[in-house]
């Protein structure tokens, strides 16, 4: 596949233009960075692995009536998709208190959480992807309300579908991040990536705390074992898909 201009350079991918405006490549790096990029590392395989998961959750999700932004993967760690604008908000879903959650409010990790907690955050790396209130998206004029009821709905639809698949791979999926973007017909469409780099996974298989890890948690806790519990995630969601 022939990339172009390189139009952007994140922590995790490259999007490059393509012959085609409509058509965007994302080249998946196997470069890790967390903590706002205080701490950097490579994950040996990383993009590849990610790049098929989120191919595979992609082209799921669309089966079930959801839009993405996929079109194909013309190698292991590229991507086509289509050319959103992208909504600057990061849209965090949890099922189970983790991570932030329980830093900022003293819940216990692991406390089930009474209904999906959906949050938004806003995409900026210079202030360091901030929590935002509904009054702050519209003080910002992120979104219109009617647009953020629509995400808010859409993102607990994907919530819905997405925990009934990993909890058929005997994995629990504790809390994950979305982004989407709008088309030019106005449609609201999935973008970015759904992978162990963006989700808390919990192998059901496994009980202890440290074990249970198939994440980037992995990673930002320095638990080892990083590149196989990736691996491990990938051949879970392949195999379930071939059923
Ligand atoms: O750090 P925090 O607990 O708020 O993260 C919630 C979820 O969102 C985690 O699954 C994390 O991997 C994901 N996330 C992400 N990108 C960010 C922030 C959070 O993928 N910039």
């Amino acid at each position: 596949m022939s990339e172009t201009e390189k139009l952007y350079e994140g922590k995790a991918k490259i999007l490059y233009a393509t012959a085609d405006p409509a058509i965007l490549l994302t080249v998946y790096k196997d470069d890790a960075t967390a903590f706002n990029a205080q701490k950097r590392g490579q994950i040996r395989g990383k993009g590849e692995i990610n790049c098929q998961i989120t191919a595979a959750l992609f082209k799921w999700l669309s089966s079930k009536d959801i839009a993405t932004h996929y079109i194909d993967s013309p190698e292991p760690n590229q991507m086509r998709v289509k050319a959103l604008t992208i909504v600057p908000i990061e849209v965090v879903i949890r099922n189970i208190a983790a991570g932030s959650l329980c830093r900022q409010t003293g819940l216990p990790t692991g406390q089930i959480l009474p209904s999906p907690l959906v949050e938004y955050y806003y995409k900026s790396d210079e202030l360091g992807d901030p929590l935002l209130t509904r009054d702050r998206i519209f003080l910002l004029n992120l979104v219109t309300p009617q647009r953020l009821a629509e995400i808010e709905d859409l993102a607990r639809k994907i919530n819905q579908n997405l925990q009934s698949f990993f909890a058929e791979c005997k994995i629990t999926l504790v809390d994950f991040k979305l982004e989407f973007g709008i088309d030019a017909q106005g449609n609201l469409l999935l973008a970015d990536e759904i992978s162990p780099d963006t989700c808390r996974l919990w192998d059901q298989e496994k009980s202890d705390p440290r074990s249970r890890v198939m994440d980037k948690d992995r990673f930002r806790q320095d638990l080892g074992q990083v590149e196989s519990a990736y691996q491990e995630v990938q051949r879970r969601v392949l195999e379930q898909l071939e059923q």
